[in-house]
């Protein structure tokens, strides 16, 4: 077993000895600052990497760039990201990001894939479209081909294409429209959600507003198709997306069961990789509300099983989904989550965990319940660093954080991404993975703004291209691919990879 890199090396040791012996008041030895310094250096993600001629002129270039960054006023990563993001847009740092093969972005959600613009512009152009005003000033859709019924709480549904023909200025009202599937604003984020209560409510109406749009089944395989091709631009090679697996409907109503769902997600993303055959695939994540009950947690945890036993080659596990505050944690639905282990039969978990910044709540054991249920990989894991056990387990174990600072930051757990607690996870290179959560939610696109916020910002100046490098690296070794795919996924990443460094280096 290797030597854990948070201890530092003898020779160290006897230096800081050495020098308290002869200490004094005299100036410290430099030769001691200077190993202590790379002895730090070595620890963080990436710390150990050899780079390449190549590799040392980019990170060199990436290292100035980030210096001029770092000076500006308005610093991105201290801003929130929805005033930040157009000056993201324009920094050399981020078109660097955009261009580099970061591997796979293994949290994602389905219903959050595509940026909503296309949503508008494209699916509620398509025939037979109807929308309707809910109470709470949200939008609901349905496409059918007779008038649907009246939904409760919901204004008289309209066919959009005759209120589109009525109105004076249509451009208002597909702006209308975009704002209410998208936490996405021009105006002040901080005054718009004033609180956690507030963004989390409109966050989950997002997806009410966006589900009859997008479960429609022509919709979902074009929506999901535009979703790959969207993270497949911005340089990602694999997905492993959470799914609550949606029933499908057609124009007459009818509707398809899970299988039909994970059918189409499978027909996709084959004509995909057809299409482009660098894309590595996709796995997914069968998820339920945190909501629900435990007899239907019971139902969905039976149900993940034998979707995971008929669909192994595409099915990575199952994971619960929702704000951890209001649904049920982890350990109120133990006995069905031990139903797996009990038959003997292979579910691996996913768990969202540690998405709080609520010290000591029934929730904040979710971090220390999803280690013991053996979950792959920890969801956000925001509060680990207050879980010391856990932190420790999850390093042993190798049980890899993925931290989406984006989706951190507009959910308001952290104002300035400086702080986000995996800075501290980066610098003792825990297991973690960047990713994106629910990008078009956030007015973002792919995982190049989460990799921006997580080198510029809490990977401060110290990180370097081998951290991003090792980011890249981990998100093929933390993902639920087989050994052998692993391997494949790492020789074609590396492939992308030198490419790419010696494109920019050049
Ligand atoms: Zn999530």
């Amino acid at each position: 077993m290797a030597a854990s890199p948070q201890r530092p090396p003898v020779a160290v040791l006897l230096l800081v000895l050495l020098s308290c012996l002869t200490g004094g008041l005299s100036i410290p030895d430099p030769r001691l600052r200077e190993a202590l310094i790379r002895l730090e250096d070595s620890m963080q993600a990436g710390g150990k990497m050899e780079l390449t001629d190549a590799e040392k002129r980019l990170d060199a270039l990436l290292l100035k760039m980030k210096q001029e960054e770092t000076a500006r006023a308005d610093f991105p990563p201290a801003m929130h990201f929805f005033k930040a993001r157009d000056l993201i847009r324009a920094s050399p740092i981020f078109s660097v990001l955009q261009k580099m093969p970061k591997g796979g972005a293994l949290h994602v959600h389905d219903l959050s894939m595509v940026d909503v613009e296309w949503v508008v512009k494209n699916v509620t152009y398509r025939p037979h479209c109807y929308m309707c005003f809910t109470d709470n000033r949200s939008i609901r859709f349905i496409f059918s081909s007779q008038w649907p019924k009246p939904r409760p709480g919901c204004s008289p549904w309209a066919l959009l294409e005759a209120l589109r023909a009525k109105t004076k200025n249509a451009t208002d009202l597909d702006n209308s429209i975009m704002n209410n599937l998208t936490l996405f604003t021009d105006q002040d984020p901080e005054v718009v959600y004033p609180s956690q209560d507030v963004v989390w409510d409109r966050f989950e109406q997002t997806f009410q507003a966006l589900w009859g749009l997008v479960t429609y089944t022509p919709v979902f395989r074009d929506y999901f198709y535009r979703g790959l091709g969207q993270f497949y631009t911005d340089n990602v090679m694999y997905l492993e997306v959470r799914s609550l697996l949606p029933e499908l409907y057609e124009l007459d109503g009818s509707t398809h069961d899970k299988t039909f769902t994970l059918k189409s997600y499978q027909d996709v993303t084959e004509q995909f990789t057809a299409n482009y055959p660098d894309f590595f695939g996709v796995r997914f994540i069968s998820t339920v509300h945190r909501g629900v009950n435990m007899s239907v947690m019971t139902e969905v945890v039976e149900e993940a099983m034998k979707l995971q036993k008929d669909f192994p080659h595409i099915m990575a596990g199952f994971d619960m989904v929702g704000r951890e505050e209001n649904g049920r944690p982890l350990w109120y639905f133990r006995e069905a989550l031990s139903l797996p282990q009990e038959r003997g039969i292979n579910l691996p978990f996913f768990f969202h965990a540690g998405e709080t910044d609520l010290e000591g709540t029934d929730v904040d054991q979710n971090l220390l319940d999803a280690l013991l249920f053996n979950t792959s990989r920890i969801g956000h894991g925001f509060a680990l660093l207050r879980h010391p056990v856990a932190k420790d387990l999850s390093r042993k174990s190798k049980v890899a954080v993925e931290v989406c600072p984006v989706s951190n930051q507009v959910m308001k757990l952290v104002k300035d991404l400086r702080n986000h607690p995996a800075a501290v996870l980066m610098l003792e290179n825990h297991p973690l993975v960047i990713s994106s959560d629910d990008p078009a939610a956030f007015g973002a696109v792919g995982l190049s703004y989460d990799f921006y916020e997580a080198f510029v910002g809490f990977g401060g100046i110290k990180s370097h291209l081998g951290s991003l490098k090792q980011l890249a690296m981990n998100s093929i070794r933390y993902s639920s691919l087989s050994p052998q795919h692993q391997e494949k996924a790492l020789a074609l990443w590396n492939t992308k990879w030198n490419k790419f460094v010696s494109e920019i280096a050049r």
